[in-house]
């Protein structure tokens, strides 16, 4: 353990932080830049943080490579809301959105989106248990649809998409809330990115926006303001107040990533723990990982044993070692370690060391 006694958290979410980053932050938390009080306490209409907020957006841009006719914008309301924003923005034409189902949140997505149009669902994995993704073709999309849904990584189930669907000139939409920031993107495939924070960012408070300025100011008359993106994107996410603390953190974070080597580095170090940890179960004849190879999150790892109370010992177990929050999500069972940007190497072997013990004892 660390200086801090800091525990291994595999926790889904909200989840570890890069330790670098929370040194940072809490040196500079009694007095930020010489302001003479902290983040928490300054005005959102502040020099100051209308420094972190811009520098927040201007090193998200950099690291992502986030074409100029994108805005990033930083909102309330977690994931959740997101779901009801997107249908209530983007529905624009005929109305009729497409959905992929390849777990919990793309089906609470599609469900929320049916209260407001014509949601028709493409494809749907739970017929194995969200252990696959769908190959779908541009051909699977209605032509007249105005966006196409997906969510990239699937947190609970831990399934990626391995795969950008082709959806020709329909807006793609991802929730990437699991995944951002572990791998390079080609923003410019999709019409709208959207992330909450609290997996692989920053603390919870703030979802990130990423959306084609064509795709804004076409939500009905009678939305509510909060919930029309255009009211963000003309008022540079300061509409009201922001999430302030949490957008700080968030840049942080960025500064961060860019300094140890962007994206490409990050993604690196992320394949390097995930490959540790499914090469170990594949070849452990004791643990098993439900997803299909090609479809592995490298963020959410599930795992099991098979026997419930064995389960209900390793978790129990692990955690007197330091390895917190590895049970699984309750409708799947088993095991998860999640395992983003800031969970060490040393964790995942940590891990790994652990579990081998664990076999050995009661295989
Ligand atoms: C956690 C999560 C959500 C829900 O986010 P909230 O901020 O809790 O509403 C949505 N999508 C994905 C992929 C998630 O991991």
């Amino acid at each position: 353990m660390s200086k801090y006694d800091r525990v291994f958290n595999f926790s889904a979410g909200p989840s570890m932080l890069p330790l670098e980053v929370i040194e940072k932050v809490a040196a500079d938390l009694p007095n930020y830049n010489g302001t003479g009080q902290s983040v928490m306490e300054m005005s959102h209409r502040s020099a100051e943080f209308q420094q972190i907020i811009d520098d927040a957006e201007a090193n998200l841009r950099k690291l992502m490579n986030i074409p100029e006719n994108y805005k990033v914008l930083f909102l309330q309301g977690g994931g959740t809301l997101q779901f009801s924003m997107v249908p209530i923005n983007l529905l624009r034409n005929s109305k009729k959105a497409d959905y992929i189902i390849t777990g919990q949140w793309s089906k609470k997505a599609a469900d929320e989106a049916k209260k407001f149009g014509d949601i028709r669902i493409v494809a749907d994995s739970s017929d194995a248990n969200f252990t696959y993704i769908p190959k779908c073709t541009r051909e699977d999309f209605r032509p007249d649809a105005d966006y196409v849904y997906i969510c990239t990584n699937n947190t609970i189930f831990g399934s990626h998409y391995p795969y950008v669907p082709d959806t020709g000139d329909i807006p793609l939409v991802a929730d990437m809330s699991s995944c951002i920031l572990s791998e390079e993107v080609d923003v410019s495939k999709y019409g709208l990115i959207w992330a909450g924070a609290q997996k692989n960012v920053a603390p919870a408070g703030v979802t990130i926006v990423i959306i084609r300025e064509d795709l804004i100011g076409f939500a009905p008359e009678d939305t509510p303001i909060y919930l029309n993106y255009k009211t963000h994107a003309d008022n540079g996410s300061m509409y009201n107040t922001p999430p302030c603390f949490a957008i700080y953190v968030a840049g942080e974070v960025f500064k961060y990533l860019e300094s140890i080597g962007g994206l490409p580095a990050i993604h690196e170090y992320d394949l390097k723990k995930a490959n540790l940890l499914y090469d170990y179960i594949d070849g452990s004849g004791f643990y098993k990982a439900p997803v299909n190879k090609e479809d592995r999150s490298l963020m959410n790892v599930p795992f099991v044993i098979g026997d419930p109370e064995i389960e209900k010992k390793f978790i129990a177990e692990a955690k007197e070692r330091g390895l917190y929050n590895l049970k699984g999500y309750k409708t799947v069972g088993g095991m998860r370690a999640s395992i983003y940007n800031a969970v060490p190497l040393e964790g995942v072997e940590a891990l790994v060391e652990f579990m081998e013990e664990f076999r050995k004892a009661n295989q």
